[in-house]
């Protein structure tokens, strides 16, 4: 397949130099870097016991795990957030973020001031009542941990039983009250032939997009039997053909696994996904994501427990833009191992917290990535660059006043993103009018066909929320919104 795409290559090297991450190296500095998703774990609490949860949240400890922000500091920690990007996605997870009794207040809070907010959650506590509340208070969309068809294997998983009874009870609850809502699994020994029944599960319980999340050695899951590289690689290398059979149904995205880029652009280089993935490229650890542990402790993504700053002692903004650590990560030139010469750095970069769980080193190559580098050549391979997050909006067609109003409730960071495709959608139909009509099909036809999506997902990294979150890729509000 690579090899009978080799002329298409020539358009697709050099441009490298203009993405955000490359375009950072050496000069160490945090603009234009935008916090685009923050996966902010509310609380060590938990009500399950999860044999993966990256976080090491429940179990015996909660009582000795004192410190977690205050209402009030959750507040100035929204303010902040805001005040560095506006609009951005914020994923509230735990622990069991339900456990904590003023999430609804830090929810209504942050949606007030702009932010998308969205709840990962275990949803053994999400009943039909709470699946109001969250609506009451904004929220946009919900993430659901599923990891295995068999409720025995899933609530092994969990150290609970019925846990999976109360976990599907819980996407009939977000049903009954129009509360988007994804599926997450993770991706392990003991589930992986399951995966494609999880994707037909999922399609036909209604969710708009499965993430996949691939195991990051950290927290309880640096125990836990993992797959072997190659079999990761051989289940990312079906996902395209999987994506293919739901398109325009459910979006299957891979997390923590940034070289699913690699795989995207080996199966077809010129997939919209690679090019909805420009500015961070693969990884979005500290230039469009990051992290907020219980405490205050702000990290680059949720799964890679290097601190970049405490918010006790600084403000967000201080963090995002002047840690090191962010700054470090920001320089892809700085990798080592194979993802130092590799061609895909800009558009993978290797999963940063997988590195670090395995090496210590958090710019090590990635140690689940099976390419060796040179099979194109030893140049940095990239797509051409076109505007994705942040970028205003402009409406160049006509757009009815229902459309309109569906625009103005996409996330902030991404309508003008939306409303690009929408009208290019539109163009390539030969529709002069924008309509909701046209949106929705447009949506049906572009969001289907991306097997994957950038920073926006629910939670944005690796294992699901309820463990701890991960590395946001898709968010179902920008999905149920926009096209
Ligand atoms: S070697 Fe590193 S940068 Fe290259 S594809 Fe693998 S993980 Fe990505
Ligand atoms: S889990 Fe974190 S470090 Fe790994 S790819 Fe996702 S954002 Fe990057």
């Amino acid at each position: 397949m690579a090899e009978s795409q080799a002329g298409q290559q020539t358009s697709v090297v050099a441009h490298t130099e203009r993405r955000g991450n490359e375009s950072a190296q050496g000069d160490g500095g945090g603009w234009p870097f935008r916090s685009y998703v923050v996966s902010w774990n509310l609380t060590y609490r938990c009500n399950l016991a999860c044999a993966h949860c990256y976080l090491d949240a429940g179990g015996v400890r909660n009582s000795e795990r004192g410190g977690e922000l205050s209402t009030a500091a959750c507040f100035r920690t929204v303010e902040q957030i805001h005040e560095v990007t506006p609009g951005a996605l914020l994923i509230l997870s735990g622990g069991e973020p339900l456990l904590r009794p003023d999430l609804f207040d830090i929810a209504a809070y942050a949606a007030a001031r702009g932010l998308v907010v969205v709840l990962g959650t275990n949803g053994t506590l999400l009943t039909a009542a709470v699946a109001r509340r969250l609506v009451e208070s904004g929220v946009r969309g919900v993430g659901i941990s599923v990891d295995s068809l068999d409720p025995g294997r899933h609530d092994a998983f969990r150290y609970r039983c019925r846990a999976w009874a109360h976990s599907v009870a819980a996407l009939g609850a977000l049903r009954s009250v129009n509360l988007p809502f994804l599926v997450q699994t993770t991706v392990m020994e003991e589930n992986y032939d399951e995966v494609p029944a999880i994707v037909e599960w999922a399609a036909a319980r209604g969710a708009r997009f499965l993430n996949l999340y691939f195991l990051v050695p950290t927290g309880r899951g640096a125990y836990l039997s993992t797959v072997s590289p190659e079999q990761y690689e051989a289940l990312l290398q079906r996902l395209p053909a999987l994506q293919a059979r739901h398109a325009g149904r459910l979006v299957i995205s891979a997390k923590c696994a940034p070289h699913y880029q690699r795989v995207l652009f080996e199966h077809n280089t010129q997939t919209p996904a690679l090019r909805t993935y420009l500015g961070a490229g693969g990884c979005p650890a500290a230039t469009q994501y990051c992290g907020i542990r219980p405490t205050g402790d702000v990290v680059p993504c949720p799964y890679l427990p290097v601190t970049a700053g405490s918010l006790h002692r600084q403000t967000f903004g201080e963090i995002w833009r002047e840690s090191p650590v962010m700054q470090r990560l920001r320089q892809r030139a700085l990798l080592g191992g194979r993802c130092g010469p590799c061609e895909f750095r800009a558009l993978c970069g290797g999963c940063r917290a997988r590195a670090y769980g395995a090496t210590g080193d958090y710019l090590a190559e990635d140690p689940w990535c099976v390419y060796q580098p040179g099979r194109y050549g030893g140049g940095k391979l990239d797509v051409p660059p076109e505007p994705t997050y942040g970028v205003p909006p402009e409406f160049t067609l006509t757009w009815t006043p229902e459309a309109r109003a569906r625009a103005a409730a996409i996330p902030a960071f991404v309508r003008g993103m939306v409303v690009r495709a929408v009208e290019r959608y539109a163009h390539v139909h030969g529709h002069a009018e924008v309509t909701p009509v046209l949106m929705a099909e447009a949506r049906a036809r572009l969001v289907g066909h991306r097997p994957s999506l950038p920073p926006l997902a629910l939670p944005t990294g690796g294992q699901p929320p309820d463990r701890g979150p991960s590395h946001g890729h898709t968010s179902p509000a920008a999905d149920r919104d926009g096209a």
